[in-house]
């Protein structure tokens, strides 16, 4: 991909900034060939990825190094884009919303630097990847269990940041967060939480320290670069018990929904259940082609043919109980006397105790194979995520859902989605799959996300996150006071990082040099 400078920087600023990069971290870590652009593209881009294009990419070794380029960086005001391991799939990998700008790559920086079996924590640095952590907790027989996402390609630290979550008790990534060390916007370090003290034993158990609490000030923000995070891991239960069912009709989400929440509020299911469609499991295994070549989207009779013949619902639902097998037990009783009220059918349990294969506990164990769905379409494949936020109850849930769904129907695109409950909310990721060469298509999803953001925000609902391309959208919709959550973010960011040199249009956030690129 040829070059594309970033606003206000001229070729020759722009070459100087890379050889003093190169000053610190040594020429082969900087990566300015056509070549290297095009690695660090959005490779799942919905047919916009040129409007997102980096200037270069550079990767340094150590939080020093991390600290040198920053500083650099102020010197030239070349903006960077920090990234883990760029796997953030469905919503711009590692490419900057910015074009030009240069993508600061911490892959290389992947130490395990503890993990406290005892208070059940590790601290990571961002490089490291949910295989690497998995790996890790097996070979040394570590009872202690990770919350992955569906798809696990990338890193523990970029996850939870971009607010990511998993399945387990502790499903909620950011949640997971206790004392990380950053690299703040002009070079200066700091460490969250009792870190900001240099000898404290509390650094990755008490999240507060003293004052402002700040690891989630840096959680889908653009106000530091994380060079260490700790991150609370669960015990190992003595057993889980799993129970799953098929839903026959769409809108058996509803009750399921409303059966489930006060018992995920009340604790007698401490997980975090994901209720999608049965599709997605047919598209990760075939191609459309294989069952329709028509125009539009699936139609509903072809759509129950597929599932008749894989015998699966509407919807599929996988609960998992962790703890002690008593209490498996009777919580498991309690969720089945709901569930009666509304089906005849009976739940598949599976079982699992310690010392079994870990593959089939409910622990989170890391795989990519959900991202199979992206050859539905054939061609070279992508896709999208719109995912709001929803109260969890079925008036909500199914009148979003319908709405949805109607969308993707009048722009001819195949419906995939799910509801993930968590104790008071539901996220509704709705994935829209398709060939990235097709241009006509990708332009319906593009425009379909737009209208997908509007419809949310009449309704009151945000995404808990979005694509790069979508990031102002979104931000738009904080309305609330003429936009004061923007006026305050943005004036944050011109006190914390006066040059804008990280991470400009993150979130919707742009800083005072390159407000003017603001969508
Ligand atoms: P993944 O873990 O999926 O590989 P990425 O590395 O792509 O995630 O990170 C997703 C996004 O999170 C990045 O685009 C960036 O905005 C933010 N991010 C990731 N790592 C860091 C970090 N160490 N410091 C600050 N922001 C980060």
């Amino acid at each position: 991909m040829p070059l594309i400078l970033p606003p206000h920087v001229d070729e020759k600023t722009f070459q100087k900034a890379l050889d003093a990069f190169a000053g610190v971290v040594g020429r082969q870590w900087v990566l300015a060939t056509d070549e290297d652009r095009y690695t660090y593209m959005d490779i799942y881009a919905p047919g916009d990825a040129e409007t997102h294009t980096p200037g270069a990419a550079v990767g340094p070794a150590s939080a020093e190094e991390v600290q040198a380029i920053v500083r650099l960086a102020n010197e030239y005001k070349v903006p960077l884009w920090p990234i883990s391991r760029g796997k953030n799939l469905g919503y711009g990998a590692a490419a900057p919303v910015m074009p030009g700008t240069i993508v600061l790559d911490l892959g290389r920086m992947k130490k395990i630097i503890d993990v406290d079996e005892r208070y059940g924590y590790c601290v990571l640095e961002p490089g490291v990847g949910f295989f690497d952590l998995f790996a890790h907790l097996q070979e040394n027989k570590i009872p202690l269990w990770m919350s992955v996402p569906a798809n696990a390609w990338g890193s523990v630290v970029g996850n939870a940041l971009e607010r990511g979550y998993g399945y387990t008790p502790y499903g909620e990534n950011t949640r997971n967060i206790c004392g990380m060390e950053i690299v703040l916007p002009t070079g200066d370090m700091v460490r969250t939480g009792t870190g900001a003290m240099s000898n404290s034993p509390n650094w990755h158990l008490f999240k507060y320290g003293f004052g402002p609490s700040w690891d989630q000030v840096f959680a889908q923000s653009n106000f530091g670069v994380v060079t260490k995070m700790g991150m609370w891991l669960m015990p190992e239960p003595e057993a889980t018990l799993g129970l799953r069912m098929q839903l026959p009709n769409p809108d058996d989400v509803g009750w399921a929904i409303d059966e489930l929440q006060p018992l995920r509020l009340n604790g007698v299911l401490q997980q975090n259940p994901s209720i999608g469609n049965s599709l997605r499991v047919v598209a990760s295994q075939t191609p459309r082609s294989q069952w329709y070549q028509g125009d539009g989207a699936l139609p509903d009779d072809v759509l129950r043919t597929i599932l008749d013949e894989y015998h699966l619902g509407w919807w599929g639902i996988d609960l998992r109980l962790y703890g002690y097998d008593e209490v498996n037990e009777a919580h498991a009783k309690i969720i089945k006397a709901a569930f009666a009220k509304h089906t005849q059918q009976e739940f598949e349990v599976v079982k699992w105790h310690r010392g079994d294969p870990i593959q089939n506990s409910g622990a989170g164990v890391p795989a990519t194979n959900a991202l199979q769905i992206i050859n539905w379409r054939g061609g070279r494949g992508g896709h999208v995520g719109f995912s709001p936020v929803l109260p969890a109850n079925s008036e909500h849930v199914l009148r979003q859902f319908h709405s949805t769904k109607k969308r993707y129907e009048e722009i001819g695109v195949d419906y995939y989605g799910s509801f993930t409950l968590f104790d008071r909310y539901a996220i509704n990721v709705n994935m829209m799959v398709y060939d990235r060469d097709d241009h006509a298509l990708t332009k319906k999803v593009r425009d379909l996300f737009k209208v997908l953001v509007a419809d949310a925000a009449k309704e009151g609902y945000s995404e808990y996150r979005t694509h790069i391309s979508f990031m102002d959208d979104v931000a738009l919709s904080f309305d609330y006071n003429n936009h004061a959550m923007r006026r305050l973010n943005e004036t944050v960011k011109d006190a914390l990082d006066p040059n804008g040199v990280l991470a400009p249009g993150k979130q919707g956030i742009w800083p005072k040099t390159y407000r003017g690129s603001r969508a």
